[in-house]
């Protein structure tokens, strides 16, 4: 448990992180503001401890994490505020990436919508030179998420596999026979499902550019009146 003083200074540190949000979130930010300053010392120490967990990918440190702080040796290929780009050292083939947040998120849908497209963005963008170094012949890009699905590490990463011909990687699956009517009712429940979300973030975009809009014309009405106030007599 923290103690009183590592309680406030926890607090403190909170309260000044969110000066750094940005405006369009300012409803949010005075709810969180309203939280933090409500907390009890065992809610800032839970929080400390799923901070810590969630930075560590929740069992022992994340590798990645490490690399990233520079605990663990590696061979960077590119790096910036958000991103970092290495080799992986145990590859599929000889010059396999992997391109990854800086911050540690477990899956893909946790990551924020910015910083996904930058990722994928930035795999399109070094293909050239990928396929130039490594004499590729084409490449697998791959995400693997959840155990199952073999993810080893939980910190979100893009594989950018480099594929030779003759190379040891498979990608190749028994293809299953399944009934027509299976796949049918499989596909109506995913459009259904699809389509609720999708509906949904779409009017979430459209309100956020409406009231983007809204303001801008208030920020124009205001300009004219400031102009009219300034030729009255
Ligand atoms: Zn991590």
């Amino acid at each position: 448990m923290l103690s009183d003083e590592e309680a406030e200074e926890v607090r403190k540190k909170l309260l000044e992180q969110l000066e750094n949000l940005p405006e369009e979130q300012q409803e949010q930010v005075e709810l969180l503001r309203k939280q933090i300053k409500a907390a009890s010392k065992e809610q800032l120490d839970n929080f400390i401890k799923a901070q810590v967990s969630r930075g560590r990918g929740g069992q022992g440190e994340c590798i990645f994490c490490q690399i990233i702080e520079g605990k663990l040796e590696t061979i960077r290929i590119y790096e910036d505020k958000e991103i970092i780009v290495i080799l992986d050292l145990y590859p599929a083939s000889l010059g396999h990436m992997l391109v990854m947040p800086r911050e540690h998120y477990e899956t893909l849908q946790e990551m924020p919508d910015a910083l996904l497209s930058k990722i994928f963005l930035f795999v399109k963008a070094i293909i050239p030179s990928f396929l130039k170094v490594t004499q590729a012949k084409g490449f697998n890009i791959f995400v693997a998420q959840g155990e199952q699905a073999g993810q080893r590490v939980k910190h979100f990463c893009i594989h950018l596999i480099p594929r030779y011909g003759k190379d040891k990687v498979n990608f190749d699956w028994e293809r299953l026979q399944v009934n027509k009517e299976e796949l049918e009712r499989l596909g109506g429940a995913l459009r259904k499902e699809a389509s609720k979300e999708i509906t949904k973030k779409l009017e979430a975009e459209r309100e956020k550019a409406e009231k983007k809009k809204r303001e801008e014309e208030k920020s124009e009405t205001e300009k004219i009146m400031r102009h009219i106030k300034r030729r009255l007599p």
